[in-house]
């Protein structure tokens, strides 16, 4: 059995970015591999977060990860920080990880663009997201497209260990969607949504109400023109749009553009709208269950115990292969 291993910050309200580009793979995984889910709350801290909001948003992500469709009896489901190893062995891989490499880092350039105080966690945020994966020894990581470029340092960080120290890690492969990899902002075709926009009519929130799924997707830009077609280097908000219809309906995106041929983006949009409302009704309806049932803490402990029993073996081997004294 292939190890898949995956994780999602706790920074924000969860998109439909999120769910297209990773959390659909989530759940298609689980049954033909041995997967490992994480809430990454270490990550989350590399831009300040409210200990209240970090703590709800926390626990509300990894209940999403069950409304969406994870079985916990199928996938470990865990938090980053019940896993004290993930810590650890980020910080036996940043002193492995070159400045030059961390410099090149599109997601630093984006989020630290334009602040005067950003924290250092943001800049090595790329060798505990190593850390994370080669814990697992995992082969596989369902990523959207913006995580290529970690995935990339991690295998090369993998590799420099190998090197160095012998045999240890395995070269993991990024397992990235073909449609839905890159879902954009809705208020810019050319940024990709994220939770942690400061403007939520950027994004859409995968509990954001059937009126406000409305309302976003009414005030979504669109490029000029009026014909719905799918040409992303001339047509960026009408092709994110389109890739949002085709992912939420389970149609191609051929189909969606034949049915809306010669037809207005007002049209397109009301009918956009519904889809989304409707793909996202029984996972709202189940999320509502979990949270009440107050059962994803129990699901959060197994997972932590699982995941430990892999990682603390590990990194015992990597602690080893550095040359640390082991504890008597
Ligand atoms: P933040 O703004 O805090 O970084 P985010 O929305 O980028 O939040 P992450 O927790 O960083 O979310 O990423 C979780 C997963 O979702 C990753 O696999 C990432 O590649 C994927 N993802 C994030 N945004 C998108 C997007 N717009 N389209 C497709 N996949 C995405
Ligand atoms: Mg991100």
């Amino acid at each position: 059995k292939q190890r898949v291993l995956s994780g999602i910050q706790p920074s924000g309200k969860l998109t439909l970015g999120n769910y297209i580009g990773a959390m659909k793979n989530f759940v298609a995984l689980q049954h033909e591999h041995d997967c490992f889910f994480m809430v990454v709350d270490l990550h989350a801290i590399t831009v300040p977060q409210e200990p209240a909001a970090l703590r709800e948003q926390s626990e509300a992500v990894a209940a999403l990860f069950v409304a969406a469709g994870l079985d916990p009896a199928q996938a470990s489901i865990f938090m980053q920080s019940h896993v004290p190893a993930h810590a650890e062995l980020g910080w036996l891989l940043t002193t492995m990880t070159y400045m030059g490499e961390l410099e090149r880092m599109t997601q630093f350039k984006d989020k630290s663009e334009g602040k005067d105080a950003v924290g250092a966690g943001l800049f090595v945020y790329p060798s505990l997201m190593a850390a994370d994966i080669l814990l697992y020894n995992s082969n596989l990581v369902p990523v959207g497209d913006d995580q290529k470029q970690h995935l990339e340092l991690t295998r090369d960080l993998a590799g420099r260990f190998n090197y160095r120290y012998g045999e240890t890690f395995v070269i993991p492969e990024p397992f990235i969607p073909k449609v839905g990899a890159r879902i954009m902002s809705l208020d810019d075709g050319t940024k990709k949504m994220s939770k942690s926009s400061p403007n939520v009519g950027s994004f859409i929130a995968l509990l954001d109400s059937p009126d406000e799924i409305r309302k976003k997707i009414s005030r979504a830009k669109t490029d000029l023109g009026r014909e719905i077609i799918y040409d992303v280097q001339n047509k960026p908000e009408v092709s994110n749009l389109m890739t949002i219809f085709a992912q939420c309906s389970g149609q191609t995106l051929e189909q969606v553009q034949t049915t809306y041929d010669g037809q207005g983006y007002g049209a397109f949009k009301k009918d956009l709208a519904e889809v989304v409302v409707q793909a996202l009704e029984p996972l709202q309806n189940k999320y509502a269950d979990i949270r009440s049932s107050g059962e994803i803490h129990h699901i959060l402990r197994e997972g932590a115990e699982r995941a430990s029993t892999v990682a603390e073996i590990t990194l015992r081997e990597v602690k080893e292969a550095m040359g640390f004294l082991p504890r008597a």
